[in-house]
């Protein structure tokens, strides 16, 4: 069951310092950086947000947040009422017409206890930045640089300032700065992209349906993430050297055509304008193990690009939130407590979320193009095992026993705050 953490003031994000309160810099404004940043001004932290882009002006096409995220985004305070669009089913079948097995989303939200919708990442950046103090993000400040101090870490900007804070969290995103400077190996590339996007179509027919299909050269999703846009992607292989065509949609239409009437409604649409920020090379991280610097940690896509196969992205970023969040908090209990405590409980973040990741970073590392004679025996997997599947993935994932101890917690402060 959700637990509603809103209150009439509690959509601020923004609370009174502790008295022990971290000095706590966090490198990047997308979705990563602002769910961490709110969730530690929750808690009582004096927290900063440097972006390396003039302005927070959000970009990109939809994103994904299943059960256990909008679980988090309560935590957090966010509204996310009538954001995107609340999914039903994801509908998988073949290039061929062939059902391979419908998952039943509305069961996996009754049974986790979270919406799970389709959301403009715009809408998100807003809605997550609703209540923010803003003067807590420094924009076109691109971060070069971070060394060791006595008692935490500066950072250094590209143009000559710096930052002193007890600790850094590096959430600047797939190429990651910190990442490199904490000594995490880079993503590497799958051999396989995204060209993708959002549009708006006149009409959609069956709005809470997500379809993704699958055939011998490639596969491809369009799920609806609100009103009448669609988010739409189409992965094909990819290498380093990958020549992009002049005509893209021409390829896309080869390659694509004839899979299904809203595939082809989506082709017709699309126009080669509209694939010009493609392709996106899928890359995936090895998980990292204990950063060289003790005060930096790493969250997001920084942590973990993925592949979109799950559409896990965003999704993990708010479970590293949470759990970030709460093992700083549980470092923080005693007045006593010194850096060797905050260390502790940077380390304890990266363990507890190491396994999970691992798991569901290699699921989506799969080969997604199968010929029909592949995905035959598939189509045999009942909808409601592939359900229970999914449902017990996710509530795996979702780390059910500290959610539980951050939801007590602030249903607690809630009522002494009242
Ligand atoms: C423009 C954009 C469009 C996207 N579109 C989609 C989409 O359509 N569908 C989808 O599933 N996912 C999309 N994503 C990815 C998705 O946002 C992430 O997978 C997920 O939300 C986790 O986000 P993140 O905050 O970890 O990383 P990101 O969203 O990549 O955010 C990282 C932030 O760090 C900033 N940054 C990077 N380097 C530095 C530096 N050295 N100093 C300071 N700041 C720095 C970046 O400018 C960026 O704002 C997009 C990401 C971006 C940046």
């Amino acid at each position: 069951m959700t637990v509603r953490h809103r209150d009439s003031d509690s959509t601020r994000a923004e609370r009174t310092l502790k008295p022990n309160a971290l000095r706590i810099l966090v490198v990047g404004a997308g979705v990563a950086g602002i769910s961490i940043a709110r969730g530690l001004l929750r808690d009582g932290h004096d927290v900063s947000v440097f972006e390396r882009r003039p302005d927070m002006r959000p970009g990109g096409g939809a994103v994904t947040i299943w059960s256990n995220g909008s679980t988090v985004l309560d935590q957090l305070g966010v509204d996310m009422e009538g954001a995107g669009q609340l999914l039903s089913t994801v509908r998988i079948a073949t290039s061929t017409g062939r059902r391979l097995v419908n998952i039943d989303v509305s069961t996996i939200m009754d049974r986790l206890g979270g919406a799970v919708r389709m959301v403009p990442r715009r809408v998100l950046l807003e809605r997550l930045l609703d209540g923010f103090p803003v003067d807590r993000i420094r924009c076109n400040s691109r971060v070069v640089g971070a060394v060791s101090t006595r008692d935490g870490v500066r950072i250094e900007f590209e143009d000559g300032s710096s930052v002193e804070g007890d600790l850094v969290i590096g959430a600047d995103g797939l190429h990651s700065k910190i990442r490199g400077i904490a000594g995490a190996p880079p993503a590497k590339p799958t051999g396989w992209c995204s060209w993708q996007g959002l549009i708006t179509l006149p009409d959609i027919a069956e709005k809470d349906v997500a379809v993704q299909i699958i055939g011998p050269r490639g596969n491809l999703g369009l799920w609806p993430a609100g009103g009448r846009d669609l988010q739409w992607w189409f992965d094909l292989p990819w290498s380093p050297g990958f020549v992009r065509p002049e005509h893209p949609i021409d390829m896309l239409r080869s390659n694509f055509a004839g899979w299904s009437d809203l595939v082809d409604d989506v082709l017709a649409t699309l126009t080669d304008d509209d694939l010009a920020p493609s392709p996106f090379p899928h890359f995936r991280h090895p998980i990292p193990s204990t950063p060289r610097m003790r005060a930096v940690t790493l969250l997001g896509d920084a942590a973990h690009a993925m592949p979109p196969i799950l559409a896990q992205g965003t999704n993990q970023a708010l479970l590293d939130t949470m759990v970030l969040c709460k093992a700083l908090s549980d470092s923080q209990k005693e007045a006593s407590a010194g850096t060797a405590d905050l260390y502790r409980a940077l380390r304890r973040y990266e363990k507890t979320r190491r396994r999970r990741l691992s798991a569901v970073s290699w699921v989506t590392s799969r080969q997604m193009s199968q010929s029909e004679s592949v995905l035959k025996p598939a189509a045999m997997i009942s909808d409601s095992f592939g359900t229970w599947a999914m449902t017990t993935f996710m509530r795996w994932l979702s780390h059910r026993r500290i959610s539980a101890e951050v939801n007590r917690a602030l249903s607690s402060q809630l009522v002494q705050s009242r």
